[in-house]
């Protein structure tokens, strides 16, 4: 008898691994948005007017609100963005139009305001995604939760927001099953990641950043260069001595669409190396993948 049940135990949990295995892949993919391919490593989708203008300015606006007698979620709320403060150089404002954040009653929550509808079987959701970023929370679901697990829920709905980062967990069909990943704040339930991974990273900086070089060559004192990506929003001119130190020259060329040539504000002394940096507004944009365009001579 006894060996019937270890039996029947194992081939429960082989059917019930089996039946996960199959679940598993239906919704994991990087963005939201993605339509070009499935999986992870597809090209980011267009940038949102918000986002837009989180690259050109650096900043995100966010409000808080929180329906009456729940408890509050702006802490938690707060240090996730702290944390996407870290990660990218963003500034988080809280002000009066920004990007709601409203902590709800569950029956609110479950049931929508009469404007927007409701999230069912989640705790957190962006329910009239992507014309409008605002983020629902289950206010006295979450009150249950341990303090960074509810600034996990904050992170996941907040890289929806500002990166379209895409779900990590089956939830097609009117379905939710958590699959607790632990390299991602993407996928939900016990297991999963309560901090930024290297894999939320590059789905954040894929989503943000430049991805690629303008292309450009050193005439004389003047630079030639061309088109940029839709994330780009300036090109920085650097310069590099022969000892090997580089600095930025406070100079910026604009991004155009075809060839355009400037010239270089900074006098260009001898043996001088000219470096253009595809940036936007957000710091972590700054210095990064510098292409080396020409030399002056040395003579
Ligand atoms: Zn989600």
């Amino acid at each position: 008898m006894k060996r019937v049940i270890i039996l029947a135990a194992i081939v429960g949990a082989l059917l019930g691994w089996f039946l996960e295995s199959m679940e598993v892949g239906a919704d994991d993919r990087r963005y939201l948005r993605q339509t070009s391919c499935s999986g992870y490593e597809c090209s980011p989708p267009p940038l949102l007017p918000q986002q837009e203008a989180l690259i050109d300015t650096g900043v995100w606006f966010w409000e808080y609100r929180q329906d009456q007698g729940v408890p509050s979620l702006h802490a938690p709320i707060q240090a996730a963005l702290d944390d996407f403060a870290f990660e990218t150089g963003l500034l988080a404002l809280e002000a009066p139009g920004g990007n709601l954040q409203v902590a709800r009653s569950s029956s609110t929550f479950y049931y929508g305001d009469g404007f927007s509808p409701g999230c069912p079987g989640a705790v957190g959701c962006l329910n009239r995604y992507p014309t409008s970023l605002q983020i629902w929370y289950d206010a006295p679901v979450m009150a249950t939760y341990f303090f960074r697990s509810q600034v996990q829920v904050a992170l996941h709905e907040g890289a929806h927001a500002i990166a379209d980062a895409g779900e990590m967990y089956v939830h097609t069909g009117g379905r939710i099953s958590c699959d607790g990943k632990s390299w991602t704040f993407m996928s939900c339930g016990i297991g999963t990641s309560l901090f930024f991974t290297a894999f939320d990273r590059v789905t954040v900086s894929r989503y943000l950043l430049p991805q690629s070089f303008t292309g450009g060559v050193l005439v004389g004192d003047a630079v030639v260069y061309g088109t940029s990506d839709s994330r780009t929003t300036r090109i920085a001119v650097y310069y590099e001595t022969y000892t090997g130190f580089r600095f930025w020259t406070g100079q910026t060329l604009p991004v155009v669409s075809g060839v355009s040539v400037e010239r270089l504000a900074l006098p260009l002394g001898r043996c001088t190396g000219v470096l253009l940096g595809s940036e936007n507004a957000l710091p972590i944009s700054w210095g990064r993948d510098l292409q080396l365009i020409g030399w002056s001579s040395c003579e």
